[in-house]
């Protein structure tokens, strides 16, 4: 579900608007789709503490991705320099989604009002 973002100004700020967000516009080589989901698990010794009460092993933290409806892309990031990177590029490609979002949004409004989309 997308972000809704205000485009009732009038014409002329949603132009500004929209030159501002273009020069906010920047692909970061790291950019990633992904999410980051934190797990915590019982271990397969049968004397072990996680299996009789104790706490569960972990934290473990997994890159997911989903691929196509029922395929999932997941895997076990062991190093935490893995899990920082991978932190930063789900960011990166947020703040990239986002701002693309809101510019698509702009521009439907733009056309709405039988504006042109190209800019001046
Ligand atoms: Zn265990």
């Amino acid at each position: 579900m997308a972000r809704i973002f205000g485009t009732s100004k009038s014409t002329l700020a949603l132009r500004n608007r929209k030159r501002f967000l273009l020069c906010q516009l920047k692909v970061y080589p790291d950019s990633l789709r992904a999410s980051l989901v934190e797990r915590f698990s019982r271990c397969g010794k049968a004397n072990c503490n996680c299996r009789h009460g104790g706490n569960k092993h972990g934290p473990f933290y997994y890159l997911t991705q989903c691929l196509a409806v029922g395929q999932i892309n997941k895997f076990l990031l062991k190093a935490a320099t893995q899990q920082e990177a991978a932190r930063q590029g789900i960011d990166h490609y947020r703040r990239l989604q986002e701002l693309l979002e809101e510019l698509s949004q702009i521009n439907a409004e733009l056309l709405r009002r039988e504006e042109p989309l190209a800019d001046d």
